[in-house]
């Protein structure tokens, strides 16, 4: 079935633009080749002339994306994007997300869209150059390392990899793991220690993001770390007496904390509109199924545990998609984001695992098999429960804001 995508009347003119062309595309390029586009994944057996043919397809769809002036939207013309607001962009994201691997024909793949994002902000003249452009142009990939094996990642201030300066170099040392796109990157951007390791861990100011190549002796990549039993890119990697210069620094000394929280609550934004797209194509397919299967003398939709799941993700999708378009609105105006985002972050993969484990109970064996996106959405659903900050850590926070508010003698203003 086709995304249904109309205008919505209270939307300006070019959000109602941008989702129409973003759906088109969605609709007329992407959902009928799906299987094709992605197969390399999931078929072992592809012939190399199968492997080209899904290439040059892919290839032809950025090229239309181009042409309608969708590509890049997280990135300003100058660096080759198409420049949208944040809220146009979280528009265009739940349209994008409804069809499985989508947003990387628009240009937008993480993590390299949120290191785009973090060298347009924080990046010097040089370092824009040197990483940012081929980074646009698709002629580099990178990595974001972070969380470490030893130390709690939802506490990211405890991170212990240190950067002690010599001379006109960074000498970093440290333990990561789960740094994605790692065995492609060709640099990552590596968060360090460079005050005194064992100096008390709420210090924000003590973090700097460092630019690593790759190819620096004492990058050592130990092993794509397997998710879900499967093998993967997401990596472990020592990094042992690595030299890189101290003006591969990112921004200022001591900024990492603030960078990271910068570049981690815009991406729960958009991870946010991405599972309400994906919601919305399970929530299709799940309507869809119950339609036409026939048991037990009825058809699906005829029975009333079937028109509950069909209610009750309603429910879940529209309560998911009110609340992030909230959060986006918020991003863009002076008020402080930050208890929405930590809502969203709990809500929203809560709920898309609620819709996307219905849709799988309606088409029974087909649910979980590969022949439908459903079982990807399922354990990228659960997966984002723990990403970016485990959901107990967000209701800490919204507590916090909260109680301050309180404490200071106003209470919460739901109007803002
Ligand atoms: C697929 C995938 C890709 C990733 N990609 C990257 C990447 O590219 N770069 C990168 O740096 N990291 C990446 N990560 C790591 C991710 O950001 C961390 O896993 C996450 O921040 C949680 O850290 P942790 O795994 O160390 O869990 P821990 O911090 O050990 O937390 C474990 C659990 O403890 C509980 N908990 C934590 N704090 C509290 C509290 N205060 N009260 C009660 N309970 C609490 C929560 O339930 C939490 O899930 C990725 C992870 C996954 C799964």
């Amino acid at each position: 079935m086709k995304m249904n995508v109309k205008p919505i009347p209270t939307l300006s003119e070019r959000i109602n633009e941008i989702r129409n062309s973003t759906a088109e595309i969605v609709n007329k390029e992407i959902l009928p080749n799906e299987n094709q586009l992605w197969a390399w994944r999931t078929n072992g057996s592809l012939t190399d002339s199968d492997r080209r043919e899904a290439h040059d397809l892919r290839e032809n769809i950025k090229a239309t994306v181009k042409e309608a002036g969708l590509w890049a939207p997280h990135l300003p013309p100058e660096y080759g994007g198409c420049g949208l607001s944040f809220l146009e962009h979280a528009y265009m994201n739940e349209v994008l997300a409804y069809a499985a691997g989508a947003a990387a024909l628009f240009g937008v793949v993480a993590p390299n869209s949120g290191n785009q994002k973090i060298l347009l902000k924080y990046g010097t003249d040089e370092q824009k150059k040197k990483w940012l452009v081929p980074l646009t142009e698709g002629r580099m990939e990178s990595a974001f390392s972070m969380t470490e094996p030893d130390q709690p990642g939802s506490d990211p201030r405890s991170i212990k990899t240190l950067a002690r300066r010599d001379g006109d170099d960074w000498v970093i040392n440290g333990h990561k793991w789960f740094t994605s796109n790692g065995k492609r990157a060709d640099f990552f951007i590596v968060m360090c220690r460079t005050e005194d390791p064992d100096a008390p861990a709420e210090r924000n100011g003590a973090m700097t993001q460092i630019i690593v190549p790759s190819d620096t002796p004492g990058v050592n990549i130990i092993r794509g770390v397997p998710v879900w039993g499967r093998s993967s890119d997401h990596c472990e990697i020592k990094y042992e007496d690595v030299r890189v210069p101290v003006t591969n620094a990112l921004g200022r000394e001591g900024s990492g904390h603030e960078a990271a929280q910068e570049r981690l609550g815009a991406g729960r934004v958009y991870h946010c509109m991405n599972s309400v797209g994906q919601m919305w194509r399970a929530f299709d397919l799940m309507v869809e199924r119950s339609m036409v299967r026939e048991v037990h003398g009825g058809l699906l939709e005829t029975k009333q545990f079937i028109q509950g799941f069909i209610a009750e993700s309603y429910i879940d999708i529209q309560a998911a998609r009110l609340m992030t378009i909230h959060t986006a609105e918020k991003m863009e105006s002076n008020v402080d984001p930050r208890t929405d985002i930590s809502a969203i972050k709990i809500f929203v993969p809560a709920a898309y695992t609620r819709v996307v484990d219905r849709a799988i109970q309606v088409w029974g064996a087909a649910g979980v098999s590969g022949d439908l996106p459903l079982a990807e959405m399922y354990l990228g659903a659960r997966t984002l429960r723990l990403a970016d900050g485990p959901d107990e850590v967000h209701k800490i926070l919204i507590a916090k804001n909260i109680l301050k508010q309180y404490h200071s003698g106003e209470g919460w203003d739901f109007g803002n």
